[in-house]
């Protein structure tokens, strides 16, 4: 198969092709980072938030999903800390007039003196055989330590400088890494400035800065200002979760790679209050379940990763990513982080409410630690279509191309074809289309030959498609054809909607 970054052109253009996603506003040339979900985009995304809603709210009875409004009263943002840290460190290349993220930047540098480590490793690994102690050779392997001496210096002094606002220290980093801009291949560089990355609107008529409001960056403060609306009106006893599926806004400096990072988005998160002591055992019980819910789907495992944070936020005191190998690399998926009672008791002060939980057993209030399940809708999509996205080479040599996607998030799980358009086969086809359009997506086509009709299913990744032939009129079989293994059977109609419901069968 073609190289990673040929194969990522591809999806693109195979999402555009096939009604997937669209560029927003195409025909006025676009919007930077701004993407429409067409008409099996949009199928395969509802399955998604669908798959995640049911696997935290529908199965778990201590978790309740809630739907908050976008707009949010502006001291919100002050309180969580949006309004003064919320900003990437940006940079500009003079000559290309490209800009970066610093951190960006710096982190890319990193991981190519990661990348020279692994060559070195994976050179002596071959040295040395069966006796190779990967350990031990990263610890004394004298360039080696070197390399990770490096790496180490670099983060800790950008940590550093970003904790104490000394900008001018992270462009000398960057001049001292020698790092060049990948447009013009230059070192020169801008001063870096701090951006926020939150959207702003008036609210009402007058344009004053007291009618300033903010689109929301996160979905998370909706629930944490709807804390004790939940608790109360549903009577909810720690440990308990509040879920939520919604649009988040970030004018993200460096707007790339399609859908992973863009400037509207949809997150799906929850929080989850616990006692204050009990964090680090729920935060290690939602990794857990949060990587089964990945692999659940039939992903495999080696594609996912967890990445620690060593340096945590100033609310956290755990944080762990899941990142997902995406066709440009291991990025960050989902977030983990146990946040403290940072936000709660925020808002507490800001709003000047109570947000505490009376604990009947000890007979004490306070405000409870939250853990955080936070991972992007769109960041999901891109994770399983380009799992998905296969080029196979068929025996006849022609190449067929397939989205092998989970058959639960499929955008149409059964495709129903007449062989021919005529001697009552059409209206055969269309009563078992009838038979089970209310449980599942369907699609009916009757245009051009089998094959054809088979490969463009394939392409929009189609688990099931059934044929109705002659002989259906007869014995009430049909033909089932299987999207992964091609394989054909003949089966009752009877049985149709009990196959393809065993193709759905969760496991999270
Ligand atoms: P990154 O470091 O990639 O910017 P983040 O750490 O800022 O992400 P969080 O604030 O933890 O992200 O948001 C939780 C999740 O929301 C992320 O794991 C990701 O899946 C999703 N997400 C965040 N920003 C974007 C974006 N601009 N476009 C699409 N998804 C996003």
């Amino acid at each position: 198969m073609a190289n990673n970054e040929e194969i990522f052109k591809k999806i693109i253009a195979h999402s555009k092709e096939y009604g997937f996603i669209f560029p927003s506003s195409e025909i006025y040339d676009g919007l930077a980072a701004v993407y429409d979900y067409g008409q099996y985009g949009v199928e395969l995304k509802n399955n998604i938030k669908s798959y995640w809603w049911k696997s935290m709210v529908q199965y778990h009875e201590n978790i309740v999903g809630i739907d908050t409004a976008i707009f949010m009263h502006p001291t919100i943002w002050k309180a969580s800390g949006h309004v003064d840290a919320f900003n990437d460190p940006l940079i500009d290349n003079k000559d290309s007039k490209k800009r970066y993220r610093a951190d960006v930047l710096i982190e890319d540098h990193v991981e190519k003196i990661e990348e020279k480590i692994q060559k070195e490793v994976k050179k002596a690994a071959e040295r040395f055989g069966d006796t190779f102690d990967e350990q031990q050779y990263r610890t004394t392997n004298q360039r080696v330590v070197e390399y990770q001496e490096k790496i180490t210096s670099i983060k800790t002094r950008f940590v550093d400088s970003l904790e104490k606002g000394d900008l001018a220290d992270i462009k000398t980093l960057i001049e001292e890494c020698g790092i060049v801009c990948p447009v013009s291949g230059s070192k020169n560089w801008t001063e870096v400035r701090q951006f926020n990355l939150m959207f702003s609107t008036q609210m009402g008529s007058v344009s004053e800065d007291s009618n300033q409001i903010f689109l929301r960056p996160e979905t998370a403060q909706g629930i944490f200002v709807n804390y004790l609306n939940v608790q109360k009106s549903g009577r909810m006893k720690l440990p308990f979760g509040i879920a939520q599926i919604g649009k988040a806004f970030r004018n993200e400096i460096v707007a790339r790679q399609f859908i992973f990072r863009m400037r509207e988005f949809e997150q799906m998160e929850m929080q989850y209050f616990v006692k204050p002591g009990e964090e680090l055992k729920w935060f290690e019980f939602w990794k857990d379940a949060r990587i089964k819910w990945h692999t659940s789907l039939g992903i495999p495992r080696e594609k996912y990763r967890f990445h620690d944070h060593d340096k945590l936020a100033h609310y956290a005191n755990a944080a762990a990513d899941i990142e997902f190998e995406f066709p440009f690399g291991f990025k960050e998926l989902e977030g983990i982080h146990s946040r403290t009672d940072f936000d709660l008791s925020a808002h507490q002060k800001y709003s000047g409410k109570k947000l505490q939980f009376f604990d009947p057993e000890t007979n004490e209030s306070y405000v409870p630690y939250v853990v955080e399940t936070s991972i992007g809708v769109d960041r999901m999509f891109l994770a399983v279509l380009s799992n998905a996205y296969n080029e196979e080479k068929l025996e006849d040599g022609s190449i067929r191309v397939v989205l092998n996607i989970p058959p639960v998030l499929a955008p149409i799980k059964a495709a129903i074809f007449p062989l021919v358009k005529k001697d009552g086969l059409p209206e055969k086809a269309r009563e078992i289309m009838d038979l089970l359009k209310f449980d599942y997506m369907c699609q009916y086509d009757e245009k051009d030959a089998i094959g054809k009709r088979y490969r463009r299913q394939d392409a929009i990744g189609t688990p099931y498609c059934i044929t109705i032939d002659h002989q259906t009129l007869e014995d009430n079989m049909v033909t089932i054809r299987e999207r992964d293994t091609m394989t054909q059977e003949r089966i009752e109609i009877s049985k149709i909607s009990e196959i393809i419901s065993s193709k759905m069968k969760k496991n999270f």
